[in-house]
């Protein structure tokens, strides 16, 4: 039976083979990864829709009534279509962007109709080429929503090259669209017959089918390794820096600061009597304090400054370039804007207020833990004084060193 084959069966069959193994590795894929499942689960009906197409297409090839080739044909090619349109939605799914119908009816109104024309023979050129057409545009869609989300959420140094394979599939199809209607009877004869055309058609289809699946895996893994990244230096309840993350900030300014003796101030802030809090409405009301109180501050920062959480309801605020004269405005400020702006809750609104103790690196001599030490001194002042105030902390040089 199998030397019955011709190059195109052959040709039609690996293709559709080539998309069956990677529909059943995006449903294993799914399975495995959480949040992604309902992507994985697109793009495995995606993958298994091209695969389908491919036997239809061959099997238009064995049909010996040419009406009854036609009909197999067109179902291949809607299943095609269909196919790209379901990896459109798991790509929106997967980078958060909100559903539209529009297009995609648009586009199955106008391949429906195509496909009912090429149901005489001589109109199969028009159904290849609106096919094409259609999918030239659902590839060049999909590879732009892929470029924004690479380069505004992942961030990637080079987004172009992410969607790369969809620019390729769309030049690919725009190509075989153009030829198709502009030189309707050459690809109505080649398509129908054992013909170059198709063997060359579907090696180039294996060849971006598989670079449309690395390019997902690859879009799964950037965005693993990101929230990885994120989760480690970033407090998972307020969404700031970490301790840890703290840390490095404040000896990357340190070494700057010894290299340019640029000045810089670190602020210690504590939620006054948050016990009181949660002893009065419980922990996930002080969690909300806790968000409250941090999406407050961050909309005081500046670019440069590095905010982050330091421990239950102490928070740390780096500013780099200011000298004590300067942050204890910025102190004063943010102290203000946090008891000005009461948390509400059911119909009560709930008072906040914090005590901040700013301390000033004092010089190359000076190390993070004492600048932290001295900050920390400076908070205590403050809650000895009675709470929602900035005390600031003596020189270095006053309390812990000894000039040389
Ligand atoms: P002071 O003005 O002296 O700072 O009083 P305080 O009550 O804020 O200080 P204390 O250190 O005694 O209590 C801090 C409280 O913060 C105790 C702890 O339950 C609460 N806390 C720490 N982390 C979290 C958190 O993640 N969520 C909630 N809801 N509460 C937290
Ligand atoms: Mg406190
Ligand atoms: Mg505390």
């Amino acid at each position: 039976m199998l030397s019955s084959l011709t190059p195109t069966d052959v040709a039609f069959v690996m293709a559709g083979l080539m998309q069956a193994v990677p529909a059943v590795l995006w449903l294993i894929g799914g399975w495995v990864l959480g949040d992604t499942q309902r992507a994985a689960v697109h793009w495995a009906a995606y993958a298994g829709a091209s695969a389908l197409s491919f036997v239809f297409l061959d099997a238009a090839m064995q049909a010996r009534d040419p009406h009854h080739a036609e009909w197999l044909r067109a179902v291949g090619n809607i299943s095609a279509v269909l196919g790209l349109m379901t990896l459109q939605r798991g790509i929106w799914l997967f980078i958060g962007r909100a559903p539209t119908h529009a297009g995609h009816l648009l586009a199955l109104g106008a391949v429906l109709l195509a496909s009912w024309i090429g149901l005489e023979p001589a109109g199969g050129a028009v159904r290849v080429g609106v096919n094409s057409l259609a999918q030239a545009v659902l590839a060049l869609a999909m590879a732009r929503d892929l470029h924004r989300y690479a380069r505004d959420a992942l961030r990637l140094r080079w987004p172009r090259v992410l969607p790369l394979p969809l620019w390729l599939a769309a030049a690919a199809f725009a190509g075989r669209g153009l030829r198709a209607l502009l030189a309707p009877g050459a690809v109505g004869a080649e398509m129908t017959v054992d013909s170059g055309l198709n063997v060359a058609s579907s090696f180039a289809y294996v060849v971006l089918s598989l670079s449309f699946h690395a390019m997902l895996m690859a879009l799964v893994i950037i965005r693993l390794v990101t929230d990885l990244q994120r989760l480690s230096s970033h407090d998972g309840l307020t969404g700031l820096l970490n301790r840890r993350a703290l840390e490095e900030a404040l000896a990357a300014q340190l070494q700057r600061s010894r290299r340019s003796g640029e000045a810089f101030c670190v602020l210690m802030l504590d939620a006054d009597h948050f016990k009181r809090i949660n002893d009065r409405f419980g922990h996930a009301v002080g969690d909300m304090a806790l968000k409250h109180l941090s999406a407050l501050l961050r909309s005081h920062m500046r670019e440069v400054d590095r905010l982050a959480r330091f421990g239950g309801e102490e928070f740390i605020v780096l500013l780099p370039g200011l000298a004590l004269a300067d942050a204890l405005p910025v102190a004063e400020r943010l102290r203000q804007a946090i008891a000005a702006a009461p948390l509400a809750h059911g119909d009560a609104a709930m008072a906040l207020s914090v005590s901040i103790g700013i301390a000033e690196w004092g010089g190359v001599r000076e190390d993070a833990s004492s600048l932290l030490v001295r900050a920390d001194a400076a908070l205590y002042q403050a809650k000895q004084r009675g709470r929602d105030r900035v005390a600031s902390a003596g020189s270095a040089f006053d309390s812990e060193f000894v000039p040389i």
